[in-house]
């Protein structure tokens, strides 16, 4: 298949599960179930949406970010995560081609689009999805021929497990010894035991590297407002971290050897 059309087809895949993800990614916020009642409706007033209404990003730009009937406002988060799925689903039809492997990406990426939204609206990452989410990682890690960053078979992938499930689980315990308090919830543990079983271990530092990077700026910009509402005391305040390692596992599995190569030069490789 030549390269746009695969671009194209895969835009549209990822605009598809994005939309699915941030309606799945509500109603298990919310305590809701994921397949019932079956057609999309509007929180605010109970509105079923009518096909048009349900168009991946085109439905939200059609009625102008609100609801039809009620006039409520659609969460932005919603047409961002959208976007951020199919741009996601793009750089993967380029890197992996048209393979199980571009399915398997794509179908995780859309996973860590589920778990962010939820950790966003509930500070949780449920263990019904990172769980069986990990046991997945590692049937495809085992399963799937070598290429690029998955497929690095069930050895790579246990270690991988052991290592972000394991490392994160000791982090957490050690915070509490020490502060006496959570610091980390035991659901980023359950994240990174799944992005260690799909990405071996090399990928668990690197993934918690950048989302530390990523969660920094977001950190501040949080603290500063809610010091200035005069809540928490700032640096304190909570902020869900869940996100932030679900994009930068998901930056790993498109960039990281490249990253790698580029940070530690070519004289290792
Ligand atoms: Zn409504």
């Amino acid at each position: 298949m030549e390269l746009p059309l695969f671009s194209i087809l895969a835009a549209l895949l990822g605009l598809i599960l994005g939309s699915f993800a941030t309606c799945a990614g509500y109603r298990l916020a919310s305590g809701g179930s994921v397949t019932s009642p079956a057609r999309s409706f509007c929180p605010a007033c109970g509105h079923t949406l009518t096909f048009r209404e349900n168009i991946p990003l085109l439905g939200f730009l059609l009625q102008a970010g609100r609801c039809r009937f009620c006039q409520a406002k659609i969460p932005l988060r919603y047409p961002l995560a959208e976007c951020a799925n199919a741009g996601f689903a793009i750089a993967a039809a380029s890197v992996f081609g048209p393979s199980w492997h571009f399915l398997v990406a794509v179908g995780f990426g859309t996973l860590f689009v589920v778990l962010s939204l939820i950790d966003l609206e509930t500070c949780l990452l449920p263990d019904v999805l990172t769980l069986p989410g990990a046991v997945l990682a590692f049937l495809a890690s085992a399963l799937l021929p070598r290429l690029h960053t998955l497929g690095i078979g069930w050895r790579a992938a246990l270690v991988g497990a052991l290592v972000g499930g394991g490392g994160l689980w000791l982090i957490a315990w050690l915070y509490r010894r020490i502060r006496g308090e959570d610091g980390l919830g035991l659901g980023d543990a359950k994240l990174m035991l799944l992005a260690g079983a799909l990405l071996g271990p090399v990928a668990v530092p690197l993934t918690l590297f950048a989302g530390a990077v990523l969660a920094l700026p977001v950190g501040l910009v949080v603290a500063r407002r809610a010091a200035r509402q005069g809540e928490g005391d700032g640096l304190r305040t909570a902020l869900p971290f869940g996100p932030f390692l679900c994009a930068g596992a998901a930056t790993y599995l498109l960039a990281g050897p490249q990253f790698l190569r580029w940070w530690l030069g070519p004289a290792l490789f």
